[in-house]
C-alpha cells in the first residue's frame, strides 16, 4: 500500500514555534526521508472560515504568510504537493456525505471542539460549519487516502473521529476509504508547547505566541518577559521545573551541545533543572540560554523566508499547481466514494440498461 501524508494548517496566523516542533519540523522531516510516495500539505482556508466567516480579509492574507512559513521551514514543491483547501470543491462533496454517518452527540462529545468553543465564546452561538469541521477534516484526509498525519496532540479526537468514518463508511457501502494513523511528536515537550503566557496552548487565538518569522529581537522580548515559576521571586529561591514553559521550551529544542556552546557551567538540562530546583539559578539566566537556543533554529527559517519574500508571485503559482494536482487526487475518492453509495448514475450502464429492461416489460 502507498505511504501518503496528509496535514495542514489554519491560516488565521502566522506559523509559531509550536507549529514547527508539534508538526512542521516532523513533515520536513518525513518529506526528506524519501519514504513517502505522496505528501500533501494543505492551507485550510475553508476551515479558518468556520469560525472567522466576518473576517475573509484576515483568512486571505495570511495564506501567503502559512505559505512562506512552509517554504522557509525547508517544506519543498517539488516533492510535497502545497494546496489551498477551498480550491478543492470534491472536499465539501465529501464532507456533505460524511455527515449521514455521525450523531451530533458523537460531535459534542470532542473534546478539542468543546474547548474550542468555550475559547472562543461560542456558547449557545455555535456556528454549525466550526460545530462539524471535525467531519470536514475526515473529508480532506480521506480525500488523499492519507495513511500518516503528523499533527500535534490536539488533533488526537479528529482522527478519532476520522477513523471511525472510515470504518462505518466502508461497512455501509465499501472498501473504498483508508484508514489513516496520527503521527505525534516523539518529544513529550512537543506534543503541545505552551504559550509564553503560560497557558496550555500556544496558539494564535491566544496571542501567546512567538513566530517563526518573528525578529531577532521579537523572539528576545518575547523570551525575556515569558511566564515561568511565579513564586520564584529571589535567585535563592527553589524554582519550579514541572510545567514552566521555559523549562518546557528547552525540552524542546535544546540539545547537549548547546551546553557547552552557551551554558559551559553545565552539562546537560538536566544538571540545569536541579539547579534550578535547588534554588540558587535565576530566571535571566535560562532565558537568555533559551533566547540562544532558539535564535540558532530561527534564523535560517528567518533567512529563508526574506529570499523567498522576493517572489510572491510565484508562491501563489506553486500553490495554484499544487492545488490543481490535489483536485485531481480528491476527484478520483470522490468518485470511488459516489460508486459505493450508488449515486453515479450516469456512468452505471448495468443500472440504466436494467431499468430499460424492467420497464419494457411492464
Ligand atoms: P488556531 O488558534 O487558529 O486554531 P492553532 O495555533 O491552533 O491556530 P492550527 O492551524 O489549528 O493552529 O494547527 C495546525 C497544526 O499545528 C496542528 O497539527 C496542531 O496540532 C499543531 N499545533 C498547533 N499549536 C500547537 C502547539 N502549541 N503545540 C504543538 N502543536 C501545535
Ligand atoms: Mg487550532
Amino acid at each position: 500500500m502507498s505511504k501518503i501524508i496528509l496535514t495542514g494548517d489554519r491560516p488565521t496566523g502566522r506559523l509559531h514555534v509550536g507549529h514547527y516542533v508539534g508538526s512542521l519540523k516532523r513533515r520536513v522531516e518525513l518529506q526528506n526521508s524519501g519514504e513517502y510516495d505522496d505528501i500533501f500539505i494543505m492551507i485550510a482556508d475553508a476551515q479558518a472560515l468556520t469560525d472567522n466567516a466576518d473576517n475573509p480579509e484576515k483568512v486571505r492574507q495570511n495564506i501567503i504568510e502559512v505559505a512562506l512559513d512552509y517554504l522557509s521551514c525547508g517544506l519543498d514543491p517539488q516533492i510535497s504537493t502545497l494546496f489551498i483547501q477551498s480550491q478543492i470543491p470534491e472536499l465539501c462533496e465529501l464532507s456533505f456525505y460524511y455527515m449521514n454517518l455521525v450523531t451530533v452527540s458523537r460531535l459534542q462529545r470532542n473534546p478539542t471542539v468543546k474547548s474550542e468553543i468555550q475559547m472562543r465564546n461560542f456558547e449557545t452561538s455555535i456556528p454549525v460549519g466550526f460545530f462539524t469541521y471535525p467531519i470536514s477534516q475526515a473529508a480532506d484526509i480521506t480525500a488523499f487516502k492519507a495513511t500518516t498525519v503528523p499533527v500535534g496532540e490536539d488533533q488526537l479526537p479528529m482522527l478519532e473521529q476520522t477513523k471511525e468514518i472510515v470504518r462505518k463508511f466502508n461497512m455501509v457501502y465499501d472498501d473504498v476509504l483508508v484508514e489513516p494513523d496520527i503521527l505525534l511528536p516523539d518529544n513529550k515537550a512537543c506534543l503541545r508547547l505552551p504559550g509564553t503566557d503560560g497557558k496550555a496552548k500556544m496558539s494564535k487565538s491566544l496571542n501567546n505566541c512567538i513566530y517563526l518569522s518573528d525578529s531577532e529581537d521579537e523572539v528576545k522580548k518575547k523570551i525575556m518577559s515569558m511566564f515561568t515559576d511565579p513564586n520564584h521571586i529571589r535567585v535563592e529561591d527553589p524554582g519550579q521545573v514541572e510545567g514552566n514553559p521555559v523549562f518546557i521550551y528547552l525540552d524542546a529544542f535544546s540539545k547537549p551541545e548547546h551546553f557547552a556552546e552557551y551554558l559551559p557551567d553545565y552539562q546537560n538540562l538536566q544538571e540545569l533543572k536541579d539547579h534550578y530546583s535547588r534554588g540558587g539559578l535565576g530566571d535571566v539566566k535560562i532565558k537568555k540560554f533559551l533566547n540562544n537556543v532558539l535564535q540558532e533554529e530561527l534564523a535560517p527559517i528567518r533567512a529563508r523566508r526574506k529570499e523567498f519574500e522576493k517572489d510572491i508571485p510565484a508562491i501563489y503559482e506553486i500553490l495554484k499547481k499544487g492545488s490543481e494536482k490535489a483536485e485531481a487526487v480528491a476527484a478520483q475518492t470522490l468518485a470511488d466514494v459516489k460508486r459505493a453509495m450508488k449515486i453515479n448514475y450516469f456512468d452505471d450502464m448495468e443500472l440504466i440498461q436494467a431499468q430499460a429492461k424492467k420497464f419494457s416489460q411492464e
